[in-house]
């Protein structure tokens, strides 16, 4: 890949770029290579986290869209995959707006390029650490509607911040902020409490040096006071595999793996 974008630094790694990495995607340099391939071949099977997490992902914004949510700001939204998140909620709503927030350059140029076209989309550049900056950015406040329920997704996201950071104040700040019958979907890094997850804990805050992953009672926590909908906080691969999306895991019936474990997620309704 060779970008002159200015702000993509292809000298440092980049999570949005590595995760595309882990997903088959072009979008990288040498140096995200380096940590994606520490994955695929130190933790074999590793490769489950995010696919098991972007299944999740779709699943989770069809039911919000099949509920009725027809808007949604994707929080750490990364790079243009298979399966967008507006290309997933249109299938059930065909009007509905996705406002993409990144704070990375890379995830801006490429988002730019395929939304071009649609008026119905936006990605910005921005800090989800700076929810006043997104809410009032001039493209969000085009495209989204606060007087109607929201989607909000953070989708593999909140385990890049500190607990200093204060992840579940900032899922709150939105919380407050959107109408009753809004949705909040998370997925968040699991302490597994075993050798290969501590591993890949240690390879991405080496790499980053922020993040965290946390324990199911600290991943609930951060949902607050909103409402979890069936079937709770569980390992991406148990929610709702049998949904309309057509994913046929089989999880359920059999043990998970390690890193089907290592990622779990919930869906919350505000009250
Ligand atoms: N949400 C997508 C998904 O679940 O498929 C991508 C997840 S990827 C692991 C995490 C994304 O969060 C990356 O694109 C990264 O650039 C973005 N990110 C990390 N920290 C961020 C921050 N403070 N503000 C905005 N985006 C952030």
């Amino acid at each position: 890949m060779t970008d002159d974008t200015p702000g993509i630094d292809g000298s440092k790694p980049s999570i949005a770029r590595i995760y595309d990495y882990l997903l088959g995607g072009r979008d990288n340099y040498p140096v995200d290579r380096e940590i994606g391939d520490f994955f695929l071949n130190d933790l074999p099977g590793s490769v489950e986290v995010p696919v098991e997490n972007r299944r999740a992902l779709i699943r989770a914004v069809a039911a919000m869209a099949e509920d009725g949510i027809r808007q949604f700001v994707d929080m750490g939204s990364g790079l243009p995959t298979a399966d967008n998140v507006h290309q997933v909620a249109r299938r059930h709503r065909a009007d509905a707006r996705v406002a993409y927030v990144d704070n990375d350059p890379t995830v801006l140029a490429h988002g730019r390029a395929l939304l071009a076209a649609d008026e119905r989309t936006t990605v910005i550049l921005a800090d989800v650490r700076e929810p006043e900056t997104v809410r009032h950015h001039p493209e969000v406040a085009r495209l989204i509607d606060f007087g109607e329920p929201v989607g909000v997704v953070f989708s593999a996201v909140l385990h890049h911040l500190d607990d200093e950071e204060r992840p579940g104040e900032l899922v709150r700040w939105w919380a407050e902020r959107v109408p009753s019958g809004s949705r909040f979907y998370l997925s968040h890094f699991r302490s597994g409490h075993n050798e290969q997850t501590r591993l890949a804990e240690q390879r991405l805050q080496s790499a980053f040096g922020r993040g965290r992953f946390r324990t199911d009672r600290e991943i609930a926590d951060l949902f607050g006071d909103l409402e979890l909908l069936e079937p709770g906080l569980v390992p991406c691969s148990l929610w709702r595999p049998e949904s309309a999306s057509g994913d046929r895991s089989g999880a359920g019936e059999r043990e998970l793996t390690v890193w089907e474990q290592m990622i779990s997620c919930g869906l919350a309704r505000k009250p």
